[in-house]
C-alpha cells in the first residue's frame, strides 16, 4: 500500500519480497518517530552560511538529526517525508523552531551574525495557526522573528502558490527572513517568482557542483544571481565543496555560500566553538 501510495494516486503495485523489509522499516520508523522527541533522540546540527567575500559566518541552517537506538542514524531525507505523510511534522517542526530560536537568541548577540534558518515543510505552512504558534514559540525563547529565516523549497511553494503567497506575506510582515530552497529544481515561472516576498534565493547544489568545470552550469549560476539581483533578492549557493566553485560564485557576485568546503553541519558545541574562534579572529 505504501509503495503504491508513493507512486501517486490511483496506482497499484504487486507484492515483492524486498517490499516486506522496506515496509517493516517504514512501519518501525513511523511508530518510533512518535516518541523520538520525548526520548531525546532528535537533535539539530547547524551549518554555517558564510559571506562569499570574507568568509564571515552570517547565519546557520538548522538541520535535523535522528539517532535511532537500534537502527542508528536516520537521514532526514528518509524520515521527514514519513513525518509529513503522518502529520508528525507539525510537532517535529515546532520542536525545531523552539530549539533553533533558543540558539538564535544566543548567537545573534554577535554583531556579524544575522539569523538561524529553519526548514519549514509545506504541511506546516498550510496550518491555519502556523504563524501564531511560531510567534508564541519564539516569544517563550525571547526570540525576535528577525532572528529567524524560514526556508521553503521551490517545489513545495509552487504546489499551492496562491495560499502560500499569503502566508509568506504575513511572515514577512511579522519580520521573518524568507528564502527559497533548492532554487532551479522546480519550475516557477518568472511572473510567479516576482510575486513572491522572498529575500534570498538558494542556488541548488546541482548547479554549484559543475559550475567550475562546465561553462553551461557556470552560465546558469550567473543567470540566477543576476535574476535575483534584478528582483531585489540575495543569493546563497548550497553545497560548495571546493575553492574553484567558490571563486566562480564570488566573481559572479553570489552573496553567501554554505557547504563542506567551509564546514559540514555541526553539533551545537562545535558550531559555537567555530563562531567564537571567528570573533576572536576579527577582534
Ligand atoms: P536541504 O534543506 O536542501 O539541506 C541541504 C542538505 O545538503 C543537508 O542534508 C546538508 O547536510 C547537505 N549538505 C550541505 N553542504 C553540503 C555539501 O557541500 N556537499 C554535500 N554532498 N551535501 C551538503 P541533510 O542534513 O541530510 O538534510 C536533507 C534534507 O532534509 C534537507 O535538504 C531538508 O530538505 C530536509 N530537512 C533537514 N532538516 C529539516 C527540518 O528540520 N525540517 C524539515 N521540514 N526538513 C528538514
Ligand atoms: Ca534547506
Ligand atoms: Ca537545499
Amino acid at each position: 500500500m505504501y509503495k503504491s501510495k508513493s507512486l501517486g494516486k490511483n496506482t497499484f503495485y504487486f507484492y515483492e519480497h524486498t517490499l516486506s523489509s522496506n515496509a517493516f522499516r517504514r512501519f518501525t520508523l513511523e511508530s518510533d518517530l512518535k516518541n523520538a522527541i520525548q526520548n531525546q533522540q532528535l537533535s539539530l546540527h547547524y551549518q554555517p552560511k558564510v559571506c562569499s567575500k570574507d568568509g564571515v559566518i552570517m547565519s546557520a541552517e538548522a538541520l535535523i538529526r535522528w539517532q535511532h537506538p537500534v537502527l542508528g542514524f536516520i537521514s532526514p531525507a528518509e524520515f521527514i517525508p514519513i513525518a509529513e505523510q503522518t502529520g508528525q511534522i507539525i510537532s517535529i517542526g515546532n520542536w525545531v523552531i523552539r530549539e533553533a530560536s533558543k540558539m538564535a537568541v544566543k548567537w545573534c548577540e554577535y554583531a556579524s551574525f544575522n539569523n538561524v534558518a529553519v526548514n519549514v515543510s509545506a504541511i506546516q505552512l498550510a496550518q491555519d495557526d502556523f504563524i501564531e504558534q511560531t510567534i508564541i514559540t519564539l516569544k517563550k525563547a525571547g526570540c525576535n522573528p528577525s532572528y529567524i529565516e524560514i526556508e521553503q523549497t521551490e517545489s513545495a511553494l509552487m504546489d499551492n502558490m496562491q495560499d502560500n503567497i499569503e502566508v509568506l506575506k504575513r511572515l514577512k510582515q511579522a519580520g521573518f527572513t524568507l528564502s527559497l530552497d533548492d532554487f532551479g529544481t522546480a519550475y516557477s515561472s518568472l511572473s510567479q517568482l516576482s510575486q513572491l516576498p522572498i529575500d534570498i534565493l538558494k542556488i541548488d547544489k546541482s548547479f554549484v557542483d559543475n559550475c567550475a568545470t562546465c561553462e553551461k552550469a557556470h552560465m546558469v549560476v550567473k543567470t540566477i544571481i543576476q535574476l535575483a539581483a534584478n528582483l531585489n533578492m540575495k543569493t546563497i549557493a548550497e553545497g560548495v565543496e571546493d575553492k574553484e566553485q567558490l571563486a566562480i560564485l564570488n566573481s559572479e557576485g553570489c552573496f553567501m555560500y554554505q557547504g563542506y568546503f567551509y564546514s559540514k553541519p555541526l553539533p551545537v558545541e562545535e558550531f559555537e566553538k567555530l563562531l567564537a574562534q571567528q570573533i576572536r579572529h576579527v577582534s
